[in-house]
């Protein structure tokens, strides 16, 4: 009888958790899709986590440490393009770490954490949880006109919100590759003067991220988000060997 347990690829060091930082539109979804299903983790991202939430009652209330937080306020601002409370976001991505940690799945985390508040809260238990050495960040960086050029054109599958990236080869598709899903635009979140915005969110509110990770000895590799997908992706497996 043949064996089919797969069988980890001796080459690569698996890190039990990768962090993807870069501006919007750096390919920080494809790359992380790409690495779940090579490395078999689990793929977290705070907008199909706040998104998640945002389906509940609109007038659900999050207690965090004795504070309130609207679940509709924070969508608001989502909805401009502005960050959550960094309260609530590390609160429901905390939530999730633990849940996942338990059935010991590795994870790549795409845009999280996104602002120093949230990095002093999750790093700490990502380091207790899976070991300093076994968290890998990358940082994809691409020009700021790409961002909002790639931001404006990009379409998700409406079922798992897969992303598809603008390529003359894609231009035609009605439907996921993967699932058959209809392609549907993003809307208010991917109009240019909302992406601007994000940019300067990205700007300042994540580079004191770059600098604490630094500081607590967290060896930021930064990755060219322009080449292909494909190209990025072997880039990034090259630094994990
Ligand atoms: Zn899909």
């Amino acid at each position: 009888m043949r064996n089919f347990k797969k069988i980890p690829n001796p080459k690569f060091q698996i890190p039990k958790v990768i962090i993807l930082m870069g501006p919007p539109g750096a390919g920080k979804g494809t790359q992380a899709e790409l690495l779940a299903g090579k490395l078999d983790l689990y793929h977290l991202e705070t907008s199909k986590i706040l998104e998640e939430k945002f389906q509940e009652k609109a007038r659900s209330v999050v207690l965090i440490d004795g504070k309130k937080y609207g679940v509709a306020k924070e969508r608001k601002l989502w909805e401009k393009g502005k960050l959550c409370s960094p309260e609530f976001v590390a609160y429901l991505t905390i939530e999730k770490i633990k849940e996942l940690s338990k059935s010991a799945k590795g994870i790549v985390f795409s845009g999280s954490p996104r602002t120093l508040y949230e990095a002093e809260k999750i790093i700490p238990i990502l380091e207790k949880i899976y070991g300093k050495k076994n968290i890998k960040v990358f940082l994809l960086e691409i020009p700021p006109e790409e961002t909002i050029f790639r931001n404006s054109h990009r379409r998700i599958c409406e079922l798992m919100r897969h992303p598809i990236l603008y390529l003359k080869e894609n231009e035609k598709l009605k439907r996921c590759p993967l699932d058959g899903s209809r392609l549907i635009k993003r809307g208010k979140l991917d109009k240019p003067e909302t992406i601007r915005v994000r940019l300067k969110e990205y700007k300042e509110r994540t580079y004191p991220v770059i600098e604490y990770l630094k500081k607590r000895k967290i060896k930021v590799e930064k990755i060219n988000g322009s080449p292909p997908p494909a190209i990025v992706f072997e880039n990034i497996l090259k630094k994990l060997k």
